[in-house]
C-alpha cells in the first residue's frame, strides 16, 4: 500500500501511540563502557580527545567498575596502553600486561560485569598499525598468529569477550578455533572491525595512542583533529 491509502503519520500522532509502535529503544543495557588502561599507580587522567573519559592505572579500576555496574551498564571494553611498544605489539599478549591485570582486577571487584577486551595491536606497535608490517604492508597471517596469542592471554586472565577490531581476513574463525582448542569455548568473540568514513574513530585512536604512521587514514585523522 502506498500513499494516500497508507498514512504512517497517524501512528506518530501522540506520544503514547509512538511508545506502542516504536521498534528501536535505547537503554543502559545497550552500552559497553570503554576503559583505557595505562601503567602506573593512582593515575586518572582526562583524555583530551574524549572529554569525560580517563586513562586509568589498574589500581583505580575497581571503583570505576563498581560505578559502571551501578549505572546498569552491563559491560566494559578494555584498551591497553602498554609500558613499552615494539614492532609487533608483543605487550598485547604479555601475561602481566596492563590489560591482563585490568581484567583480573575488574572480574574480582565486580564479577557480574562483562569484561570485553579490544584485540588489536595498534595500541602496542611503535608504528601504530594493527599488526606485523612487511615491506610497507600488513602481514595478515603473521598478525593472526599474534592475535591468537593475545586472545588466549585475555581468556586466561578471565575476559568474557574478545573483541577484535583490526580488519584481518579470517580472524573470527581463527580465534574461535584457538579459543576452543584451549577449552575457552565459553569466551565470546565480538568483531567490531567495520570502519566507515566517520569522525567517531579518530578520538579513540588518539585515546589509545595508536595513530598509524602510514596510509590514508593517517591523512584523514590529521585533518579531523585540526
Ligand atoms: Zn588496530
Amino acid at each position: 500500500m502506498a500513499f494516500p491509502d497508507t498514512r504512517p503519520r497517524r501512528l506518530r500522532r501522540t506520544s503514547s501511540i509512538r511508545r506502542l509502535v516504536r521498534e528501536t529503544t535505547l537503554s543502559p543495557d545497550n552500552f559497553i563502557f570503554p576503559l583505557f588502561v595505562r601503567p602506573g599507580k593512582g593515575e586518572k587522567n582526562e583524555i583530551s580527545s574524549l572529554p569525560g573519559q580517563f586513562h586509568f592505572s589498574v589500581d583505580m579500576l575497581a571503583r570505576e567498575a563498581e560505578e559502571i555496574a551501578k549505572l546498569g551498564i552491563p559491560a566494559v571494553i578494555l584498551f591497553g596502553l602498554p609500558e613499552k611498544k615494539d614492532e609487533v605489539g608483543s605487550e598485547a599478549w604479555a601475561p602481566e600486561g596492563v590489560v591482563q591485570k585490568a581484567i583480573r582486577t575488574i572480574k574480582k571487584a565486580v564479577p557480574e560485569l562483562t569484561v570485553a577486551v579490544d584485540a588489536c595491536f595498534c595500541e602496542y606497535t611503535t608504528h601504530g598499525h594493527c599488526g606485523v608490517m612487511l615491506e610497507g604492508h600488513l602481514d595478515n597471517d603473521a598478525t593472526l598468529e599474534n592475535l591468537g596469542r593475545a586472545a588466549l592471554s585475555y581468556a586466561r586472565a578471565g575476559a568474557d569477550v574478545v573483541a577484535p577490531s583490526g580488519m584481518l581476513d579470517g580472524f573470527v574463525g581463527f580465534l574461535r578455533e584457538g579459543l576452543d582448542e584451549d577449552n575457552f569455548d565459553k569466551v565470546a568473540i565480538l568483531s567490531y572491525a567495520a570502519k566507515y568514513a566517520s569522525g567517531y574513530y579518530g578520538p579513540f585512536r588518539a585515546a589509545a595512542d595508536s595513530t598509524p604512521a602510514l596510509g590514508a587514514w593517517k591523512r584523514d585523522f590529521s585533518r579531523s583533529s585540526l
